[in-house]
């Protein structure tokens, strides 16, 4: 099992380092044909503005949308969540548009600009998890296909919809591979 982690912009080495301390094949994807490779694929938090702009220029579109057809799973976190999201503030994206999500981005307020806290969430088991939100936004609504994992102040901060997982927050940023772990039984289930 091998998983790639686009290496564009953001916050990919955390999420390379989380996936090799779990003994997992962890790969930076800096070129569209580089998705064959792997069975998985993160999308790590950044700046969704640019990375938007990468992802167009660099030709990963079309080539993440088919990777998503084929049954093949991806995580989105953060600003991989945002250019992820079928709509931002109720309208269309042009973009991936591969998650029935409607999200606003910093939607906690400019001054605060990071926050931590302890979520509480069935599929990762009994203990909280700690999460730490950078310039988060939030999923301000969604459609019937997602469920929606874990919730922080009545908001959705983890969702999954078939094979793509979200989260507004940034697991990888913690030494707690629970929310990894959700994604990797995703890429098990598949295999099967
Ligand atoms: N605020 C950023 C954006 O809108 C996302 C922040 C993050 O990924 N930590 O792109």
């Amino acid at each position: 099992m091998k998983v790639g982690v686009l290496a564009l912009q953001g916050a990919f080495r955390e999420h390379i380092r989380m996936l090799k301390t779990l003994g997992v094949d962890a790969l930076e994807i800096r070129l569209p044909g580089e998705l064959d490779e792997v069975d998985g694929l993160i999308i790590p938090g950044g700046e969704s503005t640019t990375m938007r702009k990468l992802l167009v220029e660099y030709g990963f579109v079309d080539t993440v949308k088919e990777f998503v057809a084929a049954g093949k799973p991806v995580f989105g976190t953060c600003a991989g969540l945002i250019v992820m999201a079928d709509r931002i503030d109720g309208r269309k994206q042009d973009l991936l548009n591969l998650i029935d999500i409607d999200v606003e981005r910093n939607a906690y307020g400019r001054q605060v600009d990071s926050r931590e806290a302890d979520i509480s969430c069935k599929v990762i088991g009994e203990e909280p998890f700690h999460a730490v939100f950078i310039r988060a936004p939030q999923i301000l609504g969604s459609g019937p296909g997602v469920e929606k994992l874990a919730l922080y102040q009545d908001q959705v901060v983890l969702a999954r919809q078939r094979n793509i997982l979200v989260a507004t927050f940034h697991p990888e940023l913690t030494g707690d591979a629970r929310v990894h772990q959700v994604f990797l039984q995703m890429l098990g289930r598949k295999a099967r």
